[in-house]
């Protein structure tokens, strides 16, 4: 039994039943998808994404399971998602010929980093934090999860001209908190990551990539078809409530319709918030091993669909705005090449979106709409046709310091019982990646326990 249909639950079955196992996979929700899902709105065709997803190209795991469920033709492959957009007028991002092969392309075209357009005092300072977050990089140090990334710049002399321009961000969009929450470990963990994917061949791992389609197209509706011809049983509206066990062995899963079902094993792929709840009320919560869990705490995004009469100009499918309430504006239309009745669709975000989540949905979209006109002068004759306002309180997990002590292995004490999630130990932040990363080790165990192998195949079937 898989519980939890997110992207960790959905890529655990889909792996599992690929491998030959009967499975059986049971969701709370109406719907399957978790944090990935899209939705209708009345007068738009097609479905709308509870928020804007952007994947890169080090996301390995992930892109094996969009390769399994065989719908790596929904992606779009962009160059990195560099795109700084100061003003009108101003946008940094990658500027190199475009006959130069992949890798030079990127180098050179992104090397205004290493010398950026700040004042020429602070460069020399600039350079320096650079060659500091390369080598703490290059071999992360456990102790740097006992201090705030605001922290750990200011004692590395990281110039708050570059911090402004390009770092807060960066760590933002890569970590979803803000610097003066997340863990140092957590930013230099995953340069670490993805440094590793680009030094071991994959040259386009610092790569955007963006959905053609809705999350539902792509990772959900192939998966569920996937699942069926696969004989798994998909079981939705129906919520795991407790765990059976005896002797330190999982015998059973008891859900909210009242049912026991017998399973060989179990995997858990819950959020941590509804983990704790299951720790609460049932048997888990007997176990010390979960506690950490409790502690992990939820980090909101908000964003507000815009749909214009016509397009806003951009030069690149998402740009990173300074100095106004929204982080970052993605052309959904762009993406998915379709132009509708409904308008040009663009998506605007906030990440770590503290200072916003709680704003009624008007003030949101006013606030919105006042930072599409300060960056781009089309939208001065544009006419709103449609807004649409998500916020997302429980969006990632907010890895604090001391939040590499609170991720769990997919293997727990319990025989026959594992764990998957994004939260789980992975060394990544909250992303697909991870959800997915954690579904490989949980397909691992489980092959383990259940004496097969089942590694999960990097070719759609
Ligand atoms: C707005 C937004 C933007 C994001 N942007 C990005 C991005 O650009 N790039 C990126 O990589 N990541 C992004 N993320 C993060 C990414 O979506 C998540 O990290 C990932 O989807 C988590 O997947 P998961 O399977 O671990 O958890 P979830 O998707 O939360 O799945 C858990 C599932 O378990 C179910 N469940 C809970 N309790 C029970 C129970 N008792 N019994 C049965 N089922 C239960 C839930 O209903 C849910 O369906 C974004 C997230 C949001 C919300």
């Amino acid at each position: 039994m898989v519980a939890g249909a997110g992207l960790a639950g959905l890529a655990t079955a889909v792996w599992l039943a690929q491998a030959g196992h009967r499975v059986t996979l049971v969701e709370k929700r109406g719907r399957l998808g978790g944090r990935t899902i899209s939705f209708e709105v009345p007068g738009i065709e097609g479905r709308v994404d509870n928020g804007q997803h952007l994947f890169a190209g080090c996301y390995e795991a992930l892109l094996r399971y969009v390769d399994t469920i065989g719908s790596r033709d929904k992606l779009l492959w962009d160059v990195p998602p560099f795109a700084i957009k100061t003003g009108p007028d101003h946008l940094l991002t990658l500027r190199a010929p475009r006959w130069l092969p992949g890798p030079l392309r990127r180098a050179v075209g992104l090397s205004w980093m290493v010398w950026p357009p700040i004042p020429l005092r602070e460069r020399p300072a600039a350079l320096r934090t650079w060659a500091r977050i390369a080598r703490a990089a290059l071999r992360p140090a456990p102790e740097l999860d006992d201090l705030t990334v605001d922290r750990w710049f200011r004692q590395i002399g990281a110039p708050e001209s570059l911090r402004a321009l390009v770092l807060d961000q960066f760590v933002i969009g890569l970590l979803n908190e803000k610097t003066e929450r997340v863990s140092a470990s957590m930013f230099v963990q995953t340069l670490h990551w993805i440094g590793k994917r680009a030094l071991s061949g994959n040259t386009r791992a610092g790569d955007a990539v963006w959905p053609r389609v809705s999350l539902h197209e792509l990772f959900v509706a192939p998966a569920e078809r996937y699942l069926r011809a696969h004989g798994a049983q998909i079981v939705v509206g129906v919520g795991v409530t407790d765990i059976e066990i005896l002797d330190d062995k999982l015998t059973g899963v008891r859900l909210s319709d009242g049912r026991t079902i017998e399973v060989d094993a179990a995997v858990l792929t819950l959020p941590p918030w509804s983990l704790t709840t299951l720790l609460d009320r049932g048997r888990l919560g007997q176990y010390d091993h979960f506690t950490p869990v409790r502690k992990i705490e939820p980090a909101p995004i908000s964003s507000v669909y815009v749909w214009l009469d016509r397009p806003l100009g951009m030069r690149r499918l998402a740009e990173n705005l300074r100095d106004t309430t929204i982080e970052w504006v993605f052309d959904t239309t762009g993406m998915h090449g379709v132009e509708t009745e409904a308008g040009h669709c663009y998506s605007l975000a906030v990440s770590a979106s503290w200072d916003v989540v709680h704003l009624p949905n008007a003030e949101f979209t006013a606030a919105a709409l006042e930072s599409l006109a300060k960056h781009y002068p089309e939208a001065a004759e544009a006419e709103v046709l449609r807004t649409h306002v998500i916020h997302q309180p429980q969006a990632t997990f907010s890895a604090q310091p001391g939040f590499d002590e609170l991720r769990l292995p997919q293997r727990t004490p319990i025989e026959g019982l594992f764990l998957a999630g994004d939260w789980t130990e992975t060394g990544m932040p909250s992303t697909m990646e991870a959800a997915a990363e954690s579904a490989v080790r949980a397909v691992d165990a489980v092959g383990d326990h259940l004496g097969t192998t089942a590694p999960p195949s990097d070719t759609s079937d």
